[in-house]
């Protein structure tokens, strides 16, 4: 009872895990970090091709992020955000105004993202978008509009209002008695007749731009985006872009809905916000939402919403060196070679036996074994046996995940994709290959 491993079995209960599993297992400590290596307390190294759950983006220990920490840490960590304000919060907000002033790439647009509101991660983003959309509805006088639209698969986090918009049936069915009631659609011409009956009970469509990402990695059709915005404006309906997973540069722009020229209403950031350093999350909107907010106290029009780290120092001095580290450091198009890399290695894995699709969005990759039941654990098998060559990774279902730091080397990618083909060949039924 003196490890570190007998303690953590001991007191611990982890984040989507099976915990019987979990207790049969050797658990991975890890000690340290460097670029995309991470450390374990035995000393051995493992590639984080998951970028640590898909917020690392410049990698581990990066310079200029781990020193703006530790200059504001000789300032103050962290102050309230209610009734009072700091640099860093303010700094960071001028920015991602000024980052997504551009979404439209020039189309003349209504829309602009103008307001930044902060919270703690990407649920907490996306349960402020839906609660302003509401209240915005009801500030308009058009309290009828309650309803939330979202797609079939779609994820966007674990607490209880955003749990309602997901759609993944193994996650979220357990806590259907406390959710509230949302309009599932899987396509858009569903919503299309749905618009059309009842656009006057719809507040908000909610979607994950370009990428479903733990419903599965599965890619929207090109255009889907521009026409829902199109759809959105046709019946005064807000839309809701979740780019909590998309956002700063992981479909090789730096937001996913750049690609579409699309200006949602509402936007929710995070896992790449402080390049993967600590929790800090932003919902932006426009100035119209914003707006209908404003009033005399008794009208109590106030937005009733707030954390207790809201606006952390420490969060948003690591999210503007991130975004500095991106300017200075030519990041995009590093990404679009890595991407083109990830392009050529992913094409091999094609004709793999039981490799059923490679998706690729940007810096994102996404191969899927099968048909396989969730009971066969397949995904999990394949990134159990990627671990033992020293590749971390994550499965969905059936899909194995590779969405590396934009730090990786061209060699350490390329381990990371004989890895991972090493491992479907021999975790794949007979180890036939
Ligand atoms: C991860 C994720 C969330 C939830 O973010 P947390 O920080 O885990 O709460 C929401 N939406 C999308 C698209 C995500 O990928």
């Amino acid at each position: 009872m003196n490890s570190l491993a007998d303690k953590d079995r001991r007191y611990l209960w982890h984040p989507f895990t099976q915990m019987k599993d979990w207790l049969a297992e050797e658990p991975i400590i890890i000690e340290s970090a460097e670029g995309a290596v991470l450390r374990d307390t035995a000393g051995r190294e493992y590639l984080d091709a998951n970028s640590s759950i898909w917020t690392n983006l410049h990698g581990h220990r990066h310079p200029k992020i781990t020193q703006a920490i530790k200059d504001q840490l000789d300032k103050i960590a962290h102050s309230s955000f209610l009734g009072l304000s700091n640099a860093p919060a303010i700094e960071l907000a001028e920015k991602l105004v000024g980052l997504t002033a551009n979404l439209s790439g020039g189309k003349p647009t209504t829309h602009r993202l103008t307001r930044v509101f902060y919270s703690d991660d990407g649920s907490t983003a996306m349960e402020v978008a839906i609660k302003m959309a509401l209240q915005y509805w009801q500030h308009r006088k058009q309290g009828r509009r309650t309803k939330f639209v979202s797609f079939a698969d779609a994820y966007h986090g674990d607490t209880l209002g955003v749990v309602s918009v997901g759609g993944i049936e193994l996650f979220h069915a357990a806590f259907k008695p406390l959710l509230f009631d949302v309009l599932r659609v899987s396509q858009l011409s569903e919503l299309e007749k749905m618009m059309e009956q009842q656009y006057d009970r719809i507040a908000a469509v909610v979607i994950e731009p370009l990428i479903q990402g733990a419903g599965g990695m599965k890619l929207w059709p090109r255009g889907l985006l521009a026409e829902l915005r199109q759809l959105c404006d046709q019946y005064n309906v807000l839309l809701i872009a979740d780019e909590v997973l998309t956002g700063f540069g992981r479909t090789g722009t730096m937001f996913a809905c750049e690609q579409e020229s699309v200006v949602p209403d509402l936007m929710a950031l995070s896992k790449g916000l402080t390049g993967g350093y600590l929790p800090l999350a932003a919902t932006l909107t426009t100035e119209e939402i914003f707006n209908a907010f404003l009033g005399d106290y008794t009208e109590f029009k106030t937005f009733f919403h707030g954390h207790s780290y809201t606006g952390n120092q420490l969060g948003c001095a690591a999210a503007l060196a991130n975004l500095r580290v991106f300017e200075e450091e030519q990041v995009l198009a590093r990404i679009s070679s890595l991407s083109s890399q990830l392009a050529v290695g992913l094409d091999r894995l094609r004709t793999l036996p039981h490799v059923v699709d490679v998706r690729q969005c940007g810096f994102i990759g996404a191969v899927e074994v099968g048909p396989y039941p969730i009971e066969q654990k397949m995904g999990i098998r394949v990134c159990a046996e990627m671990r033992k060559h020293g590749v971390l990774t994550r499965p969905v279902d059936n899909t194995i995940v590779l969405m590396p730091p934009y730090c990786v080397t061209d060699a350490q990618l390329k381990r990371m994709l004989d890895v991972l083909r090493d491992s479907i060949r021999a975790t794949s039924s007979g180890g036939r290959s």
